[in-house]
Parts: C-alpha cells; sequence; structure tokens
C-alpha cells in the first residue's frame, strides 16, 4: 500500500503549504521607499535597536523586482499614485502591502484635493496601521501580523478571491497619466 493511501486526505499539501509560507514569511523583502514622515520611524525600525533583521527582514531591496513586502511610509500624493501603482506592478507575486501610518490608510488629517484618500485606492492593501507616526514597535507587531496571515495563505494566485471578498476598488489612477506594468 503507498504512503498515500495511509495519510489522511490533504495532509501532504498542508504540509507543503506550511512549509513554503514558512519561508516566505521568513523572509519577507521590503521595497525600498518612503513617502513622508512615517519612513523615519521606518528606518528606525531597520537599525540596531529595534533590529528588522531579527524576522529576516533587513534586506530591503533597490529594485521592486526583488521585493515582497510594501511598506506605504507615509500620506500618497495623486502624482505619486501611478508610480506607487507601477512599483506594486513590478513586484512579483506573492505580495503584500502594509499601508503605514493614518495618512497611508486614510488620508489622515489631510483630506485635500492633493492626498488620495487611502492607498487602498491604489493597490490592495493587507494590513492597516493606525497611529501618526506610528512606532517602532507598532510597525513589527503589523509585521509579525502579516507573517501569520502568510502562514494560513493557501498556494497559488492569493489575489483573485481575497480580492473579490474585500470589494477591492478600481485603482484611482489618473487615465491621462501612462506607465508600463
Ligand atoms: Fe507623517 Fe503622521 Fe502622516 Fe505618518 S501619519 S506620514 S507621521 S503626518
Amino acid at each position: 500500500m503507498g504512503l498515500e493511501e495511509n495519510l489522511p486526505s490533504g495532509v501532504l499539501l498542508t504540509n507543503v503549504e506550511k512549509l513554503v509560507n514558512w519561508t516566505r514569511k521568513s523572509s519577507l523583502w521590503p521595497a525600498t521607499f518612503g513617502l513622508a514622515c512615517c519612513a523615519i520611524e521606518m528606518m528606525t525600525t531597520g537599525a540596531p535597536r529595534y533590529d528588522l533583521a531579527r524576522f529576516g527582514m533587513e534586506v530591503f531591496r533597490a529594485s521592486p523586482r526583488q521585493a515582497d513586502l510594501m511598506i506605504v511610509a507615509g500620506r500618497v500624493s495623486n502624482k505619486m499614485a501611478p508610480v506607487l501603482r507601477q512599483i506594486y506592478d513590478q513586484m512579483p507575486e506573492p505580495r503584500w502591502v502594509l499601508a503605514m501610518g493614518v495618512c497611508a490608510s486614510s488620508g489622515g488629517m489631510f483630506n485635500n484635493y492633493a492626498i488620495v484618500q487611502g492607498v487602498d485606492h491604489v493597490v490592495p492593501v493587507d494590513m492597516y496601521l493606525p497611529g501618526c507616526p506610528p512606532r517602532p514597535e507598532m510597525l513589527i507587531d503589523a509585521i509579525l501580523k502579516i507573517h501569520a496571515k502568510i502562514m494560513d495563505e493557501p498556494l497559488g494566485p492569493k489575489r483573485a478571491a481575497e480580492l473579490a471578498e474585500s470589494g477591492y476598488r478600481t485603482p484611482m489612477v489618473p487615465s491621462s497619466v501612462k506607465y508600463a506594468p
């Protein structure tokens, strides 16, 4: 009798999923960019005092093609929105987005014509982190919550079902702005 007949249904796939997800969450590499004051706290989180390297994340990548976590650290101006979307499109799947601070999450105090009222108008967001700015401990906590989320994700294209479920809105990138995905 083969191994498969002796194992409960799906046990091999479940374990492979867990292994793959463990490797993914243990080496999340953020894209290197900051948009405003929140980025100072993000940089502090990577410095020795808070030591983001403990979580396999010391490598902030200068190329989006080598990054799988986008930390939106600061308010997103309408002019920056297509650039941010382009960076997101250049990141390989699977990828995750963390909206750091009230400005990235909802526009915050910048309720005006120049600022996108929440980066989820431009890219799908996995984690919203409140605060102005959030302290490094809060950013680490949000990252650990993303780690936990990754551990529960099925293999394969993760976005389709998730986006349908979340009611993700079509990106509000002005049609006059051209960018190559
Ligand atoms: Fe700056 Fe506060 Fe907005 Fe962060 S949330 S970008 S610290 S104003």
